[in-house]
């Protein structure tokens, strides 16, 4: 017997892609944004942990997990910057969302499409609390995967319209442009990341390189910008020039895994910076000047997920996203596992 009481819905990437072009991409990340918004508010409620990581020489693999008292989610990702060379993602991802009652699993989806929704819906509402309201224009510094899924956030939600970008690699670049044809986006190219950077109310840097880079440096900064450094995301792989860290206030998600994985791991322990969640909460302060300059240290935190994974869920459930797969067996009698693999499972479904 196999019913949708221990079948799992799952959501292949290609489901997504095709349900996104549909419903639009900019649509799902305002969604997502308020989705990641009404859990960061519960989130005392959440068993929270650093996400484990396995490193490797060119990159990483993370499980990412996280539950309140009604839902678990994991994630796995990778990040590989050096995979674009060879034909494949620097980011891959796929995840779980289950029933914390049970243990039944719900959902099993693809998370790389989802992972760059996220991410962008993240990066977007941490904006919209840190950013000048005024904010219009946004230098975009790495042009892959995740670029075009920033710049339809930022647009959406913040009411970008100037987009100054720059890649080290001119087809990057080229690709980002026209991919946001027709999307209203005015994109000026830039020869530098300096030049990016002129002029901009806001700078997202999301670039891919093994190293502790310095893609932003302190003379780059104006007073009033607010920086979305997204591309820094493990142990020895940072963007910004630290005296830019010094030279603001820093927002973090998670601050324990942020300490290990975020700019901040070039700073020392005591270093202040403060939680996302305690702004949305009224329990710290966010922007506190129009010329005060604002940092959101992204790295890319599992309730993030968990909150996509939830949206993701109810579309399934409301608008029939996905299908259904058999991912625990089925059983006549829930201690008679063996029965499976024996005939006596086709015997009992034949009677
Ligand atoms: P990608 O490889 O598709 O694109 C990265 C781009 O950065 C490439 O086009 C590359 O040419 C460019 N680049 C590298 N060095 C540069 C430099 N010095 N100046 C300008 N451009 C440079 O990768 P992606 O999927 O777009 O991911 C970008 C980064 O974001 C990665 O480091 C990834 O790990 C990170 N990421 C973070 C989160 C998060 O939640 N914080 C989520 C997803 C991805």
């Amino acid at each position: 017997m196999t019913t949708t009481t221990t079948m799992t819905r799952l959501i292949r990437a290609q489901t997504l892609a095709t349900w996104l072009r549909d419903y639009g991409v900019a649509n799902a990340m305002e969604d997502i944004a308020h989705h990641i918004h009404d859990d960061f508010l519960r989130w005392p409620e959440f068993d929270k942990s650093a996400r484990v990581a396995c490193h490797s020489p060119d990159g990483v693999i993370e499980l990412m997990p996280v539950a309140d008292a009604r839902l678990f989610s994991f994630k796995y990702v990778n990040g590989h910057p050096k995979n674009t060379r060879q034909g494949l993602s620097t980011v891959m991802a796929f995840g779980a969302l289950a029933d914390v009652d049970t243990g039944r699993p719900l959902l099993l989806s693809e998370l790389t499409l989802t992972t760059a929704l996220r991410t962008a819906a993240m990066s977007a509402l941490a904006a919209q609390i840190l950013a000048r309201p005024d904010s219009r224009v946004m230098a975009l510094i790495g042009n892959g995967a995740q670029s075009e899924f920033q710049a339809l956030a930022f647009q959406r939600l913040l009411g970008i319209t100037t987009l100054r970008v720059f890649d080290v690699d001119a087809r990057a670049t080229q690709k980002l442009i026209a991919n946001l044809a027709g999307s209203g986006l005015q994109i000026e190219v830039c020869r530098d990341a300096r030049h990016a950077c002129e002029g901009a109310d806001i700078v997202t840097t999301v670039t891919a390189d093994k190293t502790n880079a310095t893609i932003l440096l302190p003379d780059m900064v104006a007073p009033g910008m607010h920086i979305n450094a997204v591309g820094g995301d493990c142990p020895g792989k940072t963007e910004l020039h630290a005296e830019v860290l010094r030279a603001g206030r820093v927002f973090v998600e998670f601050e324990p895994q942020s300490r290990i994985e975020g700019e901040i791991q070039q700073m020392p322990s005591n270093f202040a910076v403060t939680e996302l969640w305690r702004v949305m909460l009224n329990k710290a302060s966010g922007r506190t000047s129009p010329e005060a300059i604002t940092v959101f240290d992204s790295v890319g935190f599992a309730l993030e997920d968990y909150a996509a994974l939830r949206y993701l869920y109810v579309q399934a459930q409301s608008h029939g996203l996905g299908e259904w797969v058999d991912l625990v067996p089925a059983l006549f009698d829930p201690k008679d596992l063996f029965a499976t693999v024996t005939n006596k499972a086709d015997a009992i479904a034949a009677a």
